[in-house]
């Protein structure tokens, strides 16, 4: 193979779709290749390349703990964002026991919470689901109204996928800590983006992805806080404190290592950087297109995250994706994973109060560490003409 540089490919396209993933750092694909190639043993041996191993993963476990404010103890490495929800959800419910249970979530959760709390229901645990305001802010006190004696767990994420809103975490972990169940935050489009400390905001459990701060992609966490029971989903040779049986990926938790430790040094000002280009996005688009409107709440969002519709023309979201993608601008309607059911309505959107028409309209530009000022004027230059141009066809419909 021919020695390229360990940069990104950026050049093809204009990418604004960091919500579905983001490319890799250059310096954590080059600590990606020079793990895979040195720290190739197994970290369970007693002998130098295996304690090799060992002591790479115990330091990214350090990293990312020092990420989100938690001991390096409590990080359980798992192989995805899914896996950690899963581990969360499943886990939790499993250590628990037979009985009575009761869990409270919220309708606009990823799939990865959704459809094991929909096991879980099917096994006889009762399910809330609690809706947005117009804003997609689930506010505190409709989670207070909905604790029972029996809730035992509540899930609600840190930022909204499709949207970005930011959800008002310390008040939803402290209420949920006042009624004795334990508090889970899928946070994986959060984490390295805004700031999440677990020494101050009592989360029990914290769900991250490599893949979407700038690291590889199967590699992820769940925090645990200590003394928090959790049955283990995959059985075997006992790694991840019997958490997480299976032989560790440990470059990949390595490079993940270097994104967490890239992202807490970086991540404050980068944050500024990207709010910046994203306001000087909207202003833009909005002095181009006057009936662009923002979903979601207008600041409680995260750094380079945008959701818009534009007022007319909702239901053509699909044809501005695909006239942008032939521009070679890369984004996304409503999330990655329901991005072949285009079609059909965010069902975050619908939660939001969108009619069905609207809810289909939504346009996601998310912007990540290698978004530049060039890449949004070449959005700009092309996004207005190709809303311009629908105008004729949605009159028709
Ligand atoms: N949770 C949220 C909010 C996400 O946006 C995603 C990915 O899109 C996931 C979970 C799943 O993470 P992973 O792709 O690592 O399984």
């Amino acid at each position: 193979m021919a020695d390229r540089p360990l940069l990104p490919d950026l050049d093809r396209a204009v990418y604004l779709d960091h919500a579905a993933t983001t490319p890799l750092d250059p310096r954590v694909a080059q600590v990606l290749a020079d793990s895979a190639r040195d720290l190739f043993g197994n970290p369970s041996s007693l002998h130098g390349p295996g304690r090799r191993a060992r002591e790479a993963i115990d330091g990214a476990r350090a990293q990312v703990a020092r990420l989100v404010g938690s001991e390096p103890d409590e990080v359980v490495f798992t192989a995805s964002g899914t896996e950690a929800d899963n581990l969360a959800l499943l886990g939790v419910m499993a250590a628990l026991g037979p009985g009575s249970h009761h869990v409270i979530t919220s309708v606009i959760e990823h799939p990865a919470v959704l459809a094991p709390l929909a096991f879980l229901e099917r096994q006889g645990v009762r399910v809330t689901r609690l809706s947005p305001g117009a804003d997609g802010v689930i506010d505190p006190d409709a989670l207070a109204r909905a604790f029972t004696p029996q809730t035992r767990l509540v899930s609600v994420m840190s930022a909204n996928n499709v949207t970005g809103v930011i959800q008002p975490l310390a008040d939803l972990a402290a209420l949920t800590r006042d009624h004795g169940a334990l508090f889970h935050t899928d946070a994986v489009q959060a984490v390295g983006k805004i700031p999440l400390d677990l020494g101050t905001v009592k989360v029990d459990l914290l769900s991250l992805s490599g893949h979407k701060l700038h690291g590889p992609k199967g590699v992820g966490a769940l925090i645990i806080r200590r003394g928090v029971k959790v049955h283990p989903l995959v059985l075997g040779g006992g790694q991840e404190r019997g958490l997480r049986s299976a032989t560790e990926n440990t470059p990949g938790l390595v490079a993940l290592g270097a994104a967490a430790e890239i992202a807490r040094e970086e991540g404050a000002g980068e944050a500024v950087r990207l709010v910046a280009l994203r306001e000087r996005l909207l202003d833009g688009l909005s002095a181009a297109v006057p009936t662009v409107y923002v979903i979601g709440d207008r600041w409680r969002r995260l750094p380079g995250h945008l959701c818009v519709g534009f007022a007319g023309q909702e239901g053509e979201a699909i044809r501005v994706l695909l006239a942008l993608d032939e521009a070679g601008i890369a984004a996304s309607s409503g999330s990655a994973c329901s991005a072949h059911r285009a079609a059909e309505p965010s069902a975050v959107l619908t939660a939001m109060g969108f009619d069905p028409i609207r809810a289909r309209g939504a346009l996601r530009l998310t912007l990540g560490r290698f978004t530049t000022d060039a890449d949004i004027d070449r959005l700009l230059a092309v996004l207005p003409g190709i809303v311009r141009a629908l105008r004729p066809l949605t009159s028709h419909a």
